[in-house]
């Protein structure tokens, strides 16, 4: 049993534990009382153990004084690892498309399986879907479980939930990898509850300990200021969402092989509560900023809204779509869901032209893998002058008139 509890004669009332709590567990209360030096203080921490979760904060809070014990109970691993094998990538399609990120996922996935000698099976669930399986293969799939059926005709979480978590145990994954798109986070964490297993969400990188078959899922964390290599060391399987553009897909190759295996769950197990009503697709966007070869995106540096109608006519001129920082959406000068970033979406077009865009890391995890990254900038010090392939130093309101002028005179001779 956890154990945790205030050494009276050590504590000398200074708060600094009751700082830190992240649950409101800690007050003080008066109490005087007498310290190991022989000195009267008056004030007391005082733990609430129904809202303590002996996180352990207040404890390194307290290091001076060293005035409160923690005792952890040692988690028990109760199953065999040994049990778990292969890496599974959920094949989320919609309206018989599959989202492109499970092709990224699958190559991370082959990747990741030659070091662990697994094979990489995908999980397509739909109705009317099995020709798809094949497509799975020739990305790389060695096996595809389907389980069709017109139950998973439109995604909903319960029924989806219930399948996916069926068949993890029927099958037992080491590893699960899904897309961090709008179903994918929602779906995933129901099935992690599910199944009673650790998720990472948005992971940037994955690698494997070759030793204990741990997945290294590394996420920016604390606002992105550090990246936190994240584990599961007492749970299996193991899962984890990615974005789509952080991972490249392999080149579909038709002459892969791979096993189809088919499924049938009964549903008429579960109660499902939830009805799919309608499907409303977005058509707010021109260009899909996902998909775009070419991005010109904007930051503070714009100074105004209107200095997206410039960026709109460079990127018009190459074919390409508008992006932006934080700072520039917050401002309100262009929608959110041109937003590029951590908080916004993922990108790797060919060429990524920054204009005014200072290239803080939670700007740069959403575009850093861009193949071309061309940066206009006053600063020349500013971290995306520092990486990009080619830094233009002045002002974007002089070189981008400049660069459309160019693009222009290119077209009209061409
Ligand atoms: C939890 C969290 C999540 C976040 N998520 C995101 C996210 O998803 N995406 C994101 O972008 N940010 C995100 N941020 C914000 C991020 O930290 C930065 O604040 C933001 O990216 C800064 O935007 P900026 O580069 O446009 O502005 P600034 O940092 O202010 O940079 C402006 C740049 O413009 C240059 N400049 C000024 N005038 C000109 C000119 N006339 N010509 C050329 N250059 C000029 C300046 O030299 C400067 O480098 C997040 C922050 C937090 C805490
Ligand atoms: S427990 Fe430690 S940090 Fe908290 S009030 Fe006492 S001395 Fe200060
Ligand atoms: S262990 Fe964590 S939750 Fe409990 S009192 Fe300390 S800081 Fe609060």
């Amino acid at each position: 049993m956890n154990k945790i509890e205030v050494i009276v004669n050590r504590c000398i009332g200074c708060g600094l534990c009751v700082k830190v709590c992240p649950y409101q567990a800690i007050t003080l209360i008066d109490s005087p009382h007498t310290l190991e030096s022989g000195r009267t203080v008056k004030q007391l921490a005082f733990i609430d153990l129904n809202k303590c979760t002996y996180c352990g904060a207040c404890v390194e809070a307290c290091k001076k004084y060293n005035a409160i014990f923690l005792q952890k109970e040692e988690a028990k691993i109760e199953i065999d690892f040994k049990d778990y094998k292969n890496i599974w990538v959920y094949a989320e399609q919609r309206r018989k498309e599959i989202s492109p990120v499970v092709f990224e996922l699958i190559a991370k996935a082959k990747d990741l399986s030659e070091k662990l000698s697994f094979k990489v099976c995908s999980v397509l669930l739909g109705n009317k879907i099995k020709d798809l399986a094949n497509e799975l293969i020739y990305y790389g799939s060695d096996v595809v479980y389907v389980v069709d059926d017109p139950a998973l005709e439109e995604f909903l979480d319960e029924p989806y939930s219930e399948v996916f978590a069926w068949l993890i145990k029927e099958e037992k994954p080491q590893i699960i990898l899904m897309g961090a798109t709008n179903i994918g986070r929602s779906f995933a964490s129901r099935v992690a509850a599910k199944i009673r297993t650790g998720l990472t969400a948005d992971c940037t990188a994955l690698d494997v300990d070759l030793q204990t078959h741990n997945l290294l899922q590394t996420r920016p964390a604390f606002g992105g200021n550090i990246m936190a290599t994240i584990l599961t060391p007492r749970h299996r399987p193991q899962m984890a969402t990615v974005r789509h553009k952080v991972f490249k897909p392999l080149a579909r190759d038709t002459s892969r092989q791979g096993e189809i295996i088919e499924k049938k769950f009964d549903f008429s197990k579960i109660k499902i509560r939830t009805k799919f009503l309608d499907f409303i697709k977005d058509t707010s966007t021109k260009v899909n900023l996902a998909e775009a070869d070419i991005i010109v995106s904007g930051g503070r540096g714009l100074g105004g809204p209107e200095g997206f109608k410039l960026l709109e006519e460079l990127a018009d001129l190459l074919g390409g779509a508008v992006g932006a920082s934080r700072a520039a959406v917050d401002a309100g000068w262009i929608p959110y869901s041109h937003q590029v970033g951590q908080t916004g979406r993922t990108v790797a077009p060919k060429v990524y032209i920054a204009c005014g865009i200072s290239g803080q890391i939670q700007h740069l995890v959403g575009m850093g893998s861009s193949e071309i990254i061309v940066a206009i900038n006053k600063d020349p010090e500013s971290p995306m002058m520092k990486i990009a392939t080619y830094s233009i130093e002045g002002d974007l309101y002089e070189i981008v008139p400049e660069l459309i002028k160019a693009v222009k005179e290119y077209k009209s001779k061409s």
